[in-house]
């Protein structure tokens, strides 16, 4: 899940590589370093920690390197300490590898290079790649040959880099299967590689993915990507997006707070080609390739974007009458699911690299399915993979905890279910440009959300800063919005929350409740709903449970029952889960802020979920 980049050129490569870090920070920030050379032997310098305290330590070193490769670490194997972050050295000191991936069988590879009489200086399972290509080269290989010799012994996925002093102008990229993207780009002075196109600097305007089995070669001259068989693969860049570039922080103080608060604009990256104002009609065009006689769609996804899965099968359920189901990818990929051709995935991955969800594509490829991945990348694998690629607007998020990409997610999911049922009759052209109507109108009624952070900071200060357990209930389209809301509470404020279905609660979660477990309920503005929330709410309190409300600005009979209530302008039913979420958002960063917590860069965790 790591960031890793490689630098060959006549510019100053340590600038490169810190920099590049800096922004691949986000896939992993547990430790850091960077190997490099002038043409003389490999330099490293590495620590545990945050990229901005391996900069301090390298201060004026590496002043005249010209190649060099760079690591920032999620630890798989080997706890998050100095010796145990990459960049990791062979045997003689002559190369240096830096890794993203897990090698299953590296205790085996392991045992075989001890008993050669090599001794491992880290606990990682990288570490034997260095090994593997230094032993391959001292038997007169080159670093291209013996990096993808070495390669061939590797269980597992992964993505490397490589350089040694044998040859210090080059560095050397592979990747074997899923482990994140590698990005292969050229600026004025020379070559990069990156897992993404975020470290790529600004005068670097296309990239070129490598693909799995594809090794690369760069140097100051020139690059070369390589096939299995050793044939030179000559493919088109992609041009790298605005959106895909990390965005300034500007005022904020947290990507996180930045990320929440420009939703009201943010959520109209999803209207961006698909909505015209006028005629107040909504269209993906790139749904039309997907099959017309859709028998079910099964939605599948992880983490946050499980649950704007799970809000997307509600609303094609609910729009389009299609029969739907809502799958955990990891789970859907462990088993051996009935799907077939008249079946459609639709995966959302934030990244487009989150291992599960690629696994989960290919197998509905496979059982012949048409595949559609609803990805703030487009240029991702998933985006590559799929039939259809739908981009949902959102651009780079940075913050770890997902927010403005939830919110898109959803958005674009309901225009898709919007889009099919029209499509198939099952909308009249009245109903559907009634939701159009109630779409266009989502970003202004978010704006007025947001203007209510302050009593939020204000509750989370008081309520949040101490607990331990909470729970937030939430009915219908509201129960993913309730299970994105303890998702947001446990990652980013590390408080145990949980998050429920009402209709759930006396059968067995009824036993939790207490007065130093409050319950958040998520009370929409119509009848039925609301009815059985007001019912949730008094059943709590009979327990002596605290509750907070979210629910419609003025109503009274909330009011006068809850413990606090979170008020909101609720004028459209279809923007209740949208604007819901909000709140629930602020309350986890500022809790996190409140508890002494970095929300940005939670413990633990990394923005891109690339292994299993
Ligand atoms: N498995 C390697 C380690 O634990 C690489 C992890 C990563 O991708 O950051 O060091």
């Amino acid at each position: 899940m790591c960031g890793i980049v490689g630098y060959a050129g006549f510019g100053d490569a340590k600038e490169f590589l810190l920099s590049a870090l800096h922004n691949l920070e986000y896939r992993g920030y547990d430790s850091a370093g960077i190997a490099a050379t002038n043409g003389d032997e490999i330099r490293t310098i590495k620590r545990a920690g945050r990229v901005k305290g391996l900069e301090e330590t390298i201060n004026g070193e590496f002043a005249n390197a010209t190649s060099g490769i760079g690591h920032t670490r999620w630890a798989t194997h080997g706890a998050p300490t100095d010796k145990n972050a990459h960049p990791h050295f062979s045997y003689d000191g002559k190369v240096a590898i830096a890794h993203n991936g897990i090698i299953e069988n590296h205790s085996e590879l392991k045992r075989r290079l001890e008993a050669d009489g090599i001794a491992f200086e880290s606990e990682t399972d990288s570490e034997v790649v260095a090994h593997l290509i230094a032993r391959h080269m001292e038997a007169g290989d080159t670093l291209l040959s013996a990096t993808k010799k070495a390669s061939r012994r590797l269980k597992g996925l992964s993505v490397i880099l490589a350089i040694s002093s044998n040859e210090p102008d080059t560095v050397v990229g592979i990747r074997i299967g899923y482990a994140g993207s590698l990005l292969l780009g050229e600026s004025a002075d020379g070559w990069m590689l990156a897992s993404n196109a975020a470290a790529m600097p600004t005068d670097v305007n296309e990239v070129t993915p490598i693909d799995h089995c594809e090794a690369v070669s760069i140097n100051r001259n020139r690059s070369m990507i390589v096939d299995v068989a050793g044939n030179v693969v000559d493919k088109a860049p992609v041009t790298i997006r605005a959106e895909n570039r990390i965005s300034e922080i500007n005022e904020y103080a947290r990507f996180m707070h930045k990320e929440i608060s420009e939703q009201a604009a943010t959520i109209q990256g999803a209207f961006r080609g698909r909505v015209d104002f006028s005629e107040r009609r909504i269209e993906i065009p790139e749904l039309r390739v997907l099959p017309s006689d859709v028998n079910r769609i099964v939605f599948a996804g992880m983490g946050t974007s499980h649950f704007a899965a799970m809000y997307g099968a509600r609303q094609t359920e609910r729009l389009a009458r299609i029969p739907t189901s809502v799958e955990y990818a990891g789970e859907l990929a462990d088993r051996d699911p009935v799907m077939g051709e008249r079946d459609v995935m639709v995966a959302v991955t934030q990244s487009g690299e989150t291992y599960d969800t690629l696994v989960a594509i290919e197998k509905a490829k496979a059982s012949g399915s048409a595949t559609a991945v609803v990805t703030a990348h487009i240029h991702s694998e998933a985006a590559r993979m799929a039939d259809v690629a739908i981009d949902i607007g959102s651009g780079l998020e940075v913050a770890v905890p997902a927010t403005k990409t939830f919110i898109n997610s959803m958005l674009v999911l309901y225009m898709f279910s919007l889009q099919l049922g029209h499509v198939s009759g099952r909308l009249t052209d009245h109903e559907f440009e009634r939701h159009v109507e109630s779409i266009v109108s989502l970003p202004g009624a978010i704006n007025r959300v947001l203007g209510r952070e302050a009593q939020i900071a204000e509750l989370a200060r008081k309520r949040f800063a101490d607990v331990t357990n909470m729970l937030i209930l939430g009915r219908g389209d509201h129960y993913p919005i309730a299970l994105e809301g303890a998702l947001k509470m446990k990652e980013t404020a590390y408080i145990h929350a949980e998050g429920c279905s009402a209709s759930e609660m006396k059968h067995g979660i009824n036993a939790l409740i207490e007065p130093s477990t409050p319950t958040i309920a998520l009370v929409p503005n119509d009848g039925e709903f609301r009815t059985k929330m007001l019912t949730s709410i008094y059943e709590v309190q009979s327990r002596r449970g605290e509750v907070i409300a979210l629910a419609s600005e003025g109503d009274i009979e909330v009011e006068a029952i809850a413990d606090d209530v979170i008020p909101i302008a609720l004028n459209e039913e279809n923007h209740s889960p949208f604007l819901m979420t909000i709140p629930l958002q602020q309350l986890a960063y500022h809790a996190a802020l409140a508890r002494g917590i970095d929300p940005d860069r939670p413990r633990n965790l990394a923005k891109t979920v690339t292994v299993a």
